[in-house]
């Protein structure tokens, strides 16, 4: 099991004190944002673009909440970002459907009220995690999904943008490749760059989270994954914390993986535990594999995964900690200068 967590050495002298509610050393704790960038096997040649962008992403969305801005406009920030980056499973960048379309899910939850939007199998849009903020903010429901999405993204005057500008050269190449008669799917599905998601606690102790993906490569049309189902794809309530997961959706849904590691955090474990504990029950019960950044209401924060590698970044106190691999916790002071980000 993988990786790491926002507890370390001198956080766990923050820690006890939080046990005594000290409202000093919370603040300290806060504001925090954690991203991903999907849970998989990124191929070597990617790596150092997938790291990049997870933390242009946290930079955003910490930036935001530096500004005293809200948990909800910086997972929306950050995710904005990485959908924005073909570099990763979502927005542009997508995987593609068996007949090569583009259809993309997103959730967003607001830890305060319980409030929630989603959309799912939605087309011809950049951003879906806006989309779905504005079904949480304008509408009486949770998802909207495929032309009734759509339908209401004119009705809110986004603008639709053409398939094309959506697909990338290597989202194509590997739809193709997976199309052909000796195609080994599970390998397929483990060169895929990953799904992305955001959870942040902001200084006035509110919780969101956001996730979004182009889905499963390959996946049947119509099919909705994890990510738009509350409590799978993404969950945030400011008594407990926020996970944004990624890994195999259909697996994620079965032990609605989300909602299951906030449960044992309300059982009295830590964001880390919790993460290793839902992780590890999606493994043994279902066979699932899989990554999540989770964040409880004191600031703690984990990005722990079973797959091989979940770019992440997590930004606190001014640091970003980034990491790939199995036990990676590199960190540099949040305004260093990306170079070669994309
Ligand atoms: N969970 C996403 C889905 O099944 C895929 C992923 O996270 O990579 O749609």
């Amino acid at each position: 099991m993988d990786t790491l967590s926002g507890l370390r050495s001198d956080d766990e002298k923050h820690l006890s004190l939080h046990s005594t509610k000290c409202p000093v050393t919370v603040a300290a704790m806060l504001p925090v944002l954690a991203v991903h960038g999907g849970a998989g096997h990124v191929p070597k040649e990617r790596a150092e673009i997938s790291c990049a962008g997870v933390r242009d992403a946290a930079r955003a969305g910490y930036a935001i909440l530096r500004a005293g801005g809200s948990a909800m406009d910086a997972v929306v920030e950050a995710v904005t970002v990485l959908e924005n980056n073909p570099a990763y499973n979502a927005g542009r960048g997508s995987v593609l459907t068996r007949h090569g379309h583009v259809e993309m899910d997103a959730i967003v939850m607001d830890g305060r009220t319980l409030a929630s939007g989603a959309v799912s199998a939605v087309k011809g849009i950049a951003n879906p995690v806006q989309l779905a903020r504005l079904v949480m903010e304008k509408t009486s429901h949770l998802c909207l999904t495929a032309e009734g999405a759509s339908e209401f993204a004119r009705a809110m005057g986004i603008q639709e943008v053409p398939e094309e500008s959506l697909i990338t050269d290597y989202a194509r190449m590997r739809w193709r490749k997976n199309l052909q008669p000796d195609a080994n799917p599970v390998e397929c599905q483990m060169g895929k760059m990953g799904t992305v998601g955001a959870v942040a606690v902001d200084s006035e102790g509110n919780i969101a989270c956001a996730t979004s993906t182009g889905g499963m490569l390959n996946k049947m049309e119509g099919r909705v994954g994890d990510t738009p189902c509350i409590g799978c794809g993404g969950y945030a309530d400011n008594k407990v914390g926020a996970v944004s997961p990624t890994g195999h959706g259909e697996a994620i849904m079965k032990v609605t993986l989300a909602r299951l590691i906030l449960f044992y955090m309300e059982q009295g474990k830590s964001a880390q535990e919790a993460a290793d504990m839902g992780l590890a029950y999606m493994k043994e019960r279902v066979e699932g594999l899989g990554g999540v950044v989770v964040v409880d209401p004191q600031g703690v924060w984990a990005a722990r995964f079973n797959s091989l590698q979940m770019a992440w970044a997590a930004a606190q106190n001014d640091q970003l900690h980034y990491g790939l691999y199995a036990g990676e916790d590199f960190s540099q002071p949040i305004e260093q200068p990306e170079q070669n980000s994309q």
